[in-house]
């Protein structure tokens, strides 16, 4: 058989493997709360606070819908057309068009390109932030925070570009499977590295100081026959007001992360059950099956590339006579654009049923739903969110279940515990 052939048959294995893995470890079965119960946790939050996160959300809006548009025309625009191409050539000339200046300098100038270009929607939301009171940081921790995920960015992508063009130079007709296979590892290496290497770059991580919520917490976790080494507290307020929580990492780089806006604003109570919620997640290894997907989902992505690149019609557009070659990469940021948008509400569905699964587990370890359901509240009002935003938005591309969602999962386990 032919790589080609071979390349089909891989590509369809993995999309087995993606389509099991989804089908087994995300929990399908959990009907969502009746509506009718969503529309009575909505009339009892106050008129003017949901009008108010409506208002900012709206404000948000028209930014971010614009910058993913012109995000898109940009990368058609480089991809689709000679303009990517040449760009790359001109980044390699001074280099002799060496094949590295060409794919790490010519790659990252593509990317660097499409994000200046991006970058007054990115201002012009950190205007609707500050203008809401979400933001803490002002321009210059804007502008400092920007840059440094830039740096970071370069320095993965640099290690991404190298990598892979290196791989197409040695394997010049297997590229693609090692390429999948490389994808892959770099996809669970990053999520392995990235809290102890890239999370303290942007914040300052100390242990939850010694007290009655600490010991809770850490008696709750050992119920919950979830080992935490600690609760890690996030000095978010540098950044924002928001309250946030979160898992990350695998193995020996696990933790579980509290913003200290939330230890500020929010009950012992309340903290305890956005705690139970990050167990959940542990104890589910959804950090590790989010893991499995991404690595699966790249790796297929790799293959797919490799077949659709033998498209002469598409190779003709972006001016170049194979996707094998650095030139031709702005072609593939172009194709990874589009999949990457057409991803987003089926990524936004799988983690919706990811977060009512851990939120079903809070109720149940903590057995306290009326702090479940402050804690809600107290996130959509500090966090100005939308309790009931728009289907289409929704569906597009909500991580979470919606506050009334979460409300009423809350209050249809409180009637059923009081049977
Ligand atoms: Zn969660």
């Amino acid at each position: 058989m032919s790589p080609r052939g071979w390349a089909l048959v891989t590509l369809a294995g993995l999309t087995v493997a993606l389509l099991v893995t989804v089908a087994v470890f995300i929990p399908w079965h959990r009907p969502p709360a009746p509506r009718a119960d969503q529309l009575a946790a909505l009339r009892d939050l106050p008129a003017d606070q949901v009008a108010r996160g409506r208002e900012f959300r709206a404000a948000l809006r028209p930014g971010s819908y614009a910058g993913l548009a012109v995000g898109l025309l940009i990368a058609l625009a480089l991809g689709l057309t000679p303009l990517g191409s040449r760009l790359v050539e001109l980044v390699g000339r001074p280099f002799g068009g060496h094949w590295i200046a060409q794919a790490v300098l010519g790659g990252l100038a593509v990317v660097l390109v499409a994000d200046l270009l991006t970058l007054p929607f990115s201002a012009w939301r950190q205007t609707v932030l500050t203008r809401y009171g979400l933001s803490t940081n002002g321009w210059s921790g804007w502008a400092v925070d920007l840059l440094k995920s830039y740096a970071v960015s370069a320095v993965i992508g640099a290690v991404a570009l190298f990598g892979f063009y290196l791989v197409i130079r040695l394997a010049p007709r297997w590229w693609w499977a090692l390429g999948a296979a490389g994808a892959a590892l770099l996809v669970m290496l990053l999520s392995f590295v990235l809290p102890v290497l890239v999370e303290p770059v942007f914040n300052k991580f100390t242990p939850m100081e010694q007290g009655a919520l600490r010991t809770e917490l850490m008696s709750m976790a050992a119920r919950d026959g979830v080992p935490v080494r600690d609760v890690l507290v996030a000095d978010a307020s540098r950044r924002t007001t928001a309250v946030n929580a979160y898992v990350s990492g695998l193995g020996p780089t696990r933790r579980v992360v509290v913003y200290d806006t939330l230890l500020r604003e929010a009950t012992p109570a309340e903290v305890t059950a956005v705690v139970a919620h990050e167990l959940g997640h542990a104890k589910d290894s959804d950090v590790a099956v989010g893991t499995l997907i991404g690595a699966l989902g790249t790796a297929a992505a790799v293959v797919a590339l490799y077949l659709l690149g033998s498209w002469g019609p598409l190779l003709r557009l972006a001016g170049v006579d194979t996707i094998a070659h650095p030139r031709a990469f702005p072609l593939v940021i172009a194709l990874v654009t589009v999949a990457g948008l057409v991803a987003t509400p089926v990524q936004a569905l799988v983690s919706r049923r990811v977060e009512a699964r851990a939120d079903a587990h809070a109720l149940a370890l903590t057995g306290d739903p009326a702090s479940f359901e402050s804690m809600q509240r107290r996130l959509g009002t500090v966090n100005l969110g939308d309790p009931d935003p728009p289907r289409w938005e929704y569906l597009y591309s909500a991580s979470h279940p919606s506050t009334v969602e979460r409300m009423a999962a809350a209050r249809a386990y409180a009637r059923e515990a009081r049977r």
